[in-house]
């Protein structure tokens, strides 16, 4: 297309060295030296408007805040927002979520030398109407699977005997499969790998993962819904909302819309003393 900006030169795949766990210790690091604290395993049970901005109770205290950035499930933000702003709160209430398990599974290099796909592919994408025959009684069948040795660089350099890769199961209004054993997602992953990759290996370890509620799903109408959220939260200064249930579910749309919510709290508090949220952020 004429004018079209060109491809970027990046690279298709991001990763950090470690795995995306490294982010979240990151974070709170990085909240400590500015001397912030982190609180673990503390969920806040409840929010309540004071005169001077927040209360945030939980099981052990009842923190006051000037601002507060709900980054919790639509859900759980839909239960913290219900008193202050109950057609918010209706509306968190509907946004739905896919839940997923995780197969990893590591294979000897040598049991997998040869495989064309395992050598050039980093993995593959199974469209919702491609279902593989042939498999009952297990009914969970792969819906992607990542070689994460070939993907992540770090990774292999610490396995460099190992070609470790992951299999996705459950789909939206399939989500029975999660329930399966362990075994049983094992052996639905090693079925579709094999008509996949001609995968024919067993695995020398592996390790079940399930993401219940792990993604939010945005049908027809979601920005449409996330306005109106945003709207209802308008006027209520002081209280922001960022997280994959919004703008984008992956880590770098979650990263900046924690930024976004960020410079809109600190835009409130330096301009008005929370009375506006219109002035332009910091
Ligand atoms: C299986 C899977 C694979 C994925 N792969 C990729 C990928 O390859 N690349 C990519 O970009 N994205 C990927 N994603 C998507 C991405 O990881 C998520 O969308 C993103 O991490 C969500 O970030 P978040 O901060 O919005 O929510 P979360 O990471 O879910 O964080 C929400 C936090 O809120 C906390 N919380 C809940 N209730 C309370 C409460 N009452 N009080 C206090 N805290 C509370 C939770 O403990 C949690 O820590 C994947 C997601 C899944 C499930």
């Amino acid at each position: 297309r004429p004018g079209a900006a060109p491809p970027s030169a990046g690279p298709a795949v991001m990763g950090l060295d470690g795995g995306a766990g490294a982010l979240a210790d990151a974070v709170a690091g990085a909240v400590r030296a500015a001397g912030g604290q982190v609180f673990l395993c503390t969920p806040a049970l409840a929010l309540t408007r004071t005169a001077h901005g927040w209360e945030v109770r939980t099981a052990a205290r009842t923190l006051a805040c000037d601002a507060v950035v709900i980054a919790a499930p639509a859900w759980t933000a839909s239960t913290l927002v219900a008193a202050a702003a109950p057609a918010a709160a209706a509306e968190l209430c509907e946004v739905g979520y896919v839940s997923t398990a995780v197969v990893t599974m590591a294979f000897r290099r040598r049991d997998v030398a040869g495989l064309a796909a395992l050598g050039d592919w980093s993995g593959f994408l199974v469209p919702p109407a491609a279902g593989r025959p042939g498999r009952a009684p297990v009914t969970a069948s792969v819906k992607a699977s990542t070689f994460m040795t070939a993907k992540w660089g770090w990774l292999a350099g610490r396995a460099p005997d190992l070609f470790v890769l992951r299999t996705s199961l459950g789909r939206y209004g399939q989500e029975e499969s999660l329930y399966l054993d362990d075994d049983d997602l094992v052996g639905a992953s090693l079925h579709d790998l094999r008509a996949a990759t001609g995968l024919a290996a067993r695995p020398v370890a592996s390790h079940v993962t399930r993401w219940i509620g792990g993604l939010p799903r945005y049908p027809v109408g979601h920005r449409a819904r996330v306005a109106r959220i945003r709207g209802a939260l308008a006027a209520l200064p002081g209280l922001e909302l960022c997280g994959a249930a919004y703008d984008g579910v992956g880590v770098a749309d979650c990263v900046a819309s924690g930024r976004d919510a960020a410079d809109r709290i600190m835009g409130g508090l330096v301009c008005d003393g929370f009375v506006s949220k219109t002035c332009g952020s910091t």
